[in-house]
């Protein structure tokens, strides 16, 4: 029933009609109701007038000739008279039906500028009234293209305000951690000794890590990592990832198992980014799985997805930590993440360098102590 909505364009057009047709109707029933009357009365008048000078006139010929003229002129003035009364009657209903029509435009489009100005100010929460959305002409769709454009103003500024308080609270702790250790160096109650000084080194690496994944958390979220494109071999990824990582399972005495079928098809995708996406989900597999026991990196193709999983009898989540594990800044455990190097953003850049690459990552679990699996696609390359 889209041609039923009655669109702005429809309505001008529409308005015009009626002040036309409002016009035809008005001078066609002043002309007929008004005009004979008119005619009537002029009619009487001038005989009256001119009946009394024929009296003393003389012929046929003249008194006929009178008559026309007398009829001339009454059928002229009750033209013109009809004409102004239905040209006024008309001109008034033109009128009127403009300015509605002109109110029925103006008003919103006054609502929107002002309700623009508020957002301009940094009043994101404005917001256009539901009945002009649910007029159902092109300014209707306005108002709501408009609120969607607010709601989602507002959204970054949420997402920004609490970014700055999240970064802000993750810098104050390794800030006070070297901060009290210089005092006490200061002060002559720590000493000096190649311990203190290995300590302040690490804590200023921890708070130089920190940043450094800030910032490539801030560009991967706003898509503004560099990616170059490619068909990469899933075996390549899996394999660059593991050799980063295998002497430091080994150290730990976990068993590293990888599984890559032979005739997978070839991704597009960054191969450095990629493979930092499974080296991230592999140190997490290393960190949070106590030895002994073991990981398990498989590769498998689903529809035109290529899927890489790992699978660790690690420490496990529960549904509700399953949910916000890709969020920012989100530590099931925070002290003991913290005192493992993990700020909580590992998995929020994967999923975003994920996303970027056109695929998904998910994470599920059995439930706590009973391990974790991760997964992550790739698009095949057509
Ligand atoms: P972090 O740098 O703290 O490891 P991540 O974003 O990589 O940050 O992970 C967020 C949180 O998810 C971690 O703090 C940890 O609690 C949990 N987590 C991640 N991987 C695993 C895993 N394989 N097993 C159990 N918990 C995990």
């Amino acid at each position: 029933m889209n041609w039923l909505r009655a669109s702005l364009a429809r309505r001008m057009f529409l308005s015009y009609v009626l002040v036309i047709a409002a016009g035809a109707l008005t001078l066609f029933l002043v002309s007929e109701a008004v005009a004979p009357t008119i005619l009537d009365q002029r009619m009487a008048n001038m005989m009256r007038g001119t009946g009394a000078g024929m009296m003393g006139g003389s012929g046929a010929g003249t008194m006929a000739g009178y008559a026309d003229s007398t009829l001339r002129a009454a059928f002229r003035a009750a033209m013109l008279q009809s004409l102004l009364v239905a040209g006024g009657a008309a001109g008034l209903i033109a009128v009127l039906s403009s300015l509605f029509i002109s109110r029925q435009v103006a008003q919103p489009v006054q609502r929107m500028v002002r309700a623009t100005r508020r957002i301009a100010t940094g009043q994101y929460a404005e917001r256009l009234p539901s009945d002009l959305e649910h007029r159902g002409d092109e300014l209707s769709d306005l108002a709501t293209s408009f609120n969607e454009m607010a709601a989602s103003l507002q959204q970054t500024e949420d997402r920004r305000l609490a970014l700055v308080g999240d970064v802000a609270h993750e810098l104050r702790t390794p800030i006070a951690m070297l901060k009290g250790n210089l005092e006490g160096l200061l002060d002559g109650v720590v000493k000096a000794s190649p311990e203190t000084w290995a300590r302040l080194f690490d804590e200023a690496g921890r708070l130089e890590r920190l940043v450094n994944d800030l910032q490539e958390l801030s560009r991967a979220e706003a898509g503004q990592i560099a990616l170059s494109l490619q068909p990469v071999s899933p075996s390549t990824i899996v394999h660059d990832a593991v050799d980063r990582l295998d002497s430091q399972f080994a150290e730990k005495e976990l068993v590293l198992a990888v599984h890559v079928p032979p005739d997978l098809p070839p991704v597009r995708a960054d191969l450095d980014r990629a493979v930092q996406v499974l080296t991230n989900l592999l140190t997490n597999a290393l960190r949070y799985t106590p030895s002994p026991g073991r990981v398990d990196v498989d590769v498998n193709q689903q529809g035109n997805s290529v899927v890489f999983g790992v699978r660790d009898s690690g420490a496990g989540l529960s549904p509700e930590q399953l949910e916000h594990i890709f969020e920012r800044f989100y530590r099931v455990d925070k002290s003991r993440s913290r005192a493992l190097g993990g700020a909580g953003i590992g998995l929020t850049i994967a999923r975003a360098l994920v996303a970027t690459m056109g695929g998904e990552i998910h994470a599920e679990s059995p439930g706590l102590g009973r391990g974790s699996r991760f997964t992550f696609s790739l698009p095949i390359a057509l």
